[in-house]
C-alpha cells in the first residue's frame, strides 16, 4: 500500500494515536474551540421559551401581548439532529456574514416575533394541570400582514384573542387560519400569572401577560457557531474538516436532554397551593378559570402540547 493519503477517513483520524476515546495532540485542542462554538449555539437555541403550536386537525386560542409586532429577523429552522424534528431554531446572519446555514439549508425565512398567551390546557408528567402558558408566537411572512393590518386598524394588539386552527400539514406551524375573537380587557389579561415548585422547592413564577424580552432570547450567532451547529463544510484538511469529520462519529451531546431533564422536575403547583403559600401574585380568578373551561369544552379532548410531553427517563 502507498501511503498516498487523500482526506484522511474518519475510522482513520479516530482512532490514529491509539484508544478512539481520545482526542490529541493539535486536533484534540482545536476541538475545544469548535466544542464550544457548537455548545454556545445550541445552547443559545435551546434557552428558547416553548413556541405556539397548533397540531394537524385542531384549533388553539392565544392571546397577543405586545402593543404591535415590533421584532423581525431572518431565522433558520433545521432539523435537530438528536430527535429528527424540526425544532432547531437558530439567526440568520446573512445579512452581514457568509450564513453557514443558508449554505447548508438554503435561504432563511423573515419571522415576526410575538409573545402569546396559550390558552391550550395540558398536564404534566407529575399530573398537573397547566391551564395556560406564555409562548413565542413566530409569524412567518405570509401571515404577518394579519396582524400587522390588525395593530393599525385598532391601535394594539394586545389583549387580542385570536383562534387559530390547522387543518393540514403543510399549513403554517400556528394555524393557517387565524380568526380573531375578542379583546381582553387589560384587568383580566394581568391576571395571567402562573406559579409552579420545583423539585428543590424553589419556586417558579412566570408573568404570561408580560412580552418577551426579545434582545435576551436571541443571542446574535457568530458565524463560526453556526458552523459548529449545522456541520457546515469547511476547507478540506482544515481544523475544522477535521474536527467534523470526527463529530459526525460521535452521538450527539446530550444538552437537549438536560432542558428536558430540568422540565420535568418541575412540579406544578395548583392554584390553591400558591394561595396558601401567600403568593403576592395575582393568580388567575374564578372568572378566568370559567373561561377557560368554556374553550375546553369547544376544544373537546385537551391534550398536553406536543412540545412539553415528556419522555421517559431511561
Ligand atoms: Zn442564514
Amino acid at each position: 500500500m502507498t501511503m498516498r493519503s487523500k482526506r484522511p477517513t474518519k475510522k482513520t483520524a479516530a482512532k490514529k494515536g491509539g484508544s478512539r476515546l481520545f482526542h490529541r495532540g493539535d486536533e484534540g485542542r482545536n476541538r475545544v474551540d469548535t466544542e464550544i462554538e457548537r455548545q454556545k449555539a445550541a445552547r443559545a437555541s435551546n434557552n428558547q421559551p416553548f413556541r405556539f403550536y397548533v397540531p394537524v386537525g385542531e384549533t388553539r386560542t392565544m392571546i397577543i401581548v405586545d402593543e404591535k409586532p415590533d421584532v423581525f429577523m431572518y431565522e433558520h429552522n433545521t432539523k435537530n439532529p438528536r430527535t429528527g424534528k424540526w425544532n432547531l431554531f437558530t439567526p440568520c446572519i446573512k445579512e452581514w456574514d457568509n450564513c453557514p446555514v443558508c449554505e447548508e439549508h438554503g435561504d432563511s425565512y423573515y419571522a415576526m416575533f410575538l409573545t402569546c398567551i396559550d390558552l391550550t390546557e395540558f398536564e404534566t408528567s407529575s399530573g398537573q394541570v397547566v391551564k395556560f402558558s406564555r409562548k413565542l408566537l413566530c409569524v412567518k411572512p405570509s401571515q404577518q400582514k394579519k396582524f400587522i393590518r390588525r395593530a393599525e386598524k385598532v391601535g394594539s394588539l394586545r389583549g387580542s384573542m385570536f383562534e387559530c386552527t390547522r387543518d393540514k400539514q403543510m399549513e403554517s406551524a400556528i394555524g393557517g387560519d387565524i380568526e380573531f375573537m375578542e379583546v381582553i380587557p387589560e384587568a383580566r389579561l394581568r391576571k395571567y400569572v402562573r406559579s409552579w415548585k420545583g423539585n428543590d422547592g424553589t419556586k417558579h413564577t412566570e408573568t404570561c401577560h408580560e412580552v418577551f424580552d426579545y434582545e435576551s432570547l436571541f443571542e446574535e450567532p457568530t458565524r463560526e457557531s453556526l458552523m459548529a451547529l449545522v456541520g457546515g463544510t469547511p476547507t478540506p484538511g482544515s481544523a475544522a474538516q477535521t474536527a467534523k469529520d470526527l463529530e459526525e462519529e460521535e452521538e450527539p451531546d446530550d444538552e437537549w436532554e438536560d432542558e428536558e431533564d430540568e422540565e420535568e422536575e418541575e412540579v406544578w403547583e395548583d392554584e390553591e397551593d400558591a394561595e396558601e403559600d401567600g403568593d403576592e401574585e395575582e393568580e388567575v380568578d374564578e372568572e378566568d378559570e370559567e373561561d377557560e373551561e368554556e374553550l375546553d369544552e369547544e376544544e373537546e379532548e385537551p391534550e398536553p402540547a406536543p412540545r412539553r410531553r415528556r419522555r421517559p427517563r431511561k
